[in-house]
């Protein structure tokens, strides 16, 4: 699903990427790029308890499987980034985390709904795991990595893209990757999105 398109549209080494290798796409205008939705995981799609990794502990956000099946009727990209520092912690591991990612997809499945791809940055300083042991990993939010390589990975109009996230460090990835930003502060994800007049019709 992440199929890379190089070469066939012409992408170009970002200046913003500075050194990390990921590209972007030329920006003039390319009718076949689409709209994204990046999201946030934690306390966006799912109430943040710290942590979740286990199916049990998952509770939807109000809305969420709602908003996300508008976005996709839409014909917007739906991409989740999210910090996944349990794992480096040692708290649980990657398979853990594939598996609730699996079990939201069939949820999301049943409301109609999909996420085109899941990005995740499992790294921490002081991980126990020399893999996952990173003092300022370019990937882990605030830094903009995931954003950046997703926009590499799919035909998204940058101008046309919008992170959700709970936390500043969000806002801060998304500036830092030249997209949108916006807080959420909690409760029904479908009426934030339309108060916001970007939920689809
Ligand atoms: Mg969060």
């Amino acid at each position: 699903m992440r199929a890379t398109l190089d070469g066939e549209m012409g992408f170009l080494k970002s200046p913003r990427a500075g050194g990390l290798g990921y590209k972007r796409r030329v920006t003039a205008a390319q009718p076949h790029l689409k709209p994204a939705l990046f999201l946030d995981r934690d306390g966006v799609l799912n109430e943040d308890r710290g942590y979740v990794s286990r199916w049990e502990d998952f509770r939807w956000i109000e809305g969420a499987r709602e908003a996300v099946a508008a976005f996709n009727r839409a014909g917007w990209l739906v991409i989740v980034v999210t910090n996944q520092s349990g794992v480096g912690r040692g708290y649980y591991t990657e398979a853990d985390m594939h598996r609730l990612h699996a079990r939201m997809t069939e949820d999301l499945r049943a409301a109609g709904a999909h996420v085109d791809a899941f990005y995740f940055a499992p790294h921490h300083p002081e991980a126990p795991q020399e893999i996952y042991r990173h003092p300022d990993h370019p990937d882990r939010k605030p830094n903009p990595g995931m954003i950046l390589r997703a926009l590499a990975d799919f035909p998204i109009d940058a101008e046309r893209a919008v992170l959700v996230g709970d936390k500043t460090s969000d806002l801060e990835a998304a500036s830092r990757a030249g997209i949108r930003g916006l807080r959420f502060c909690g409760g029904d994800l479908r009426a934030f999105l339309a108060g916001e007049a970007l939920l689809p019709a």
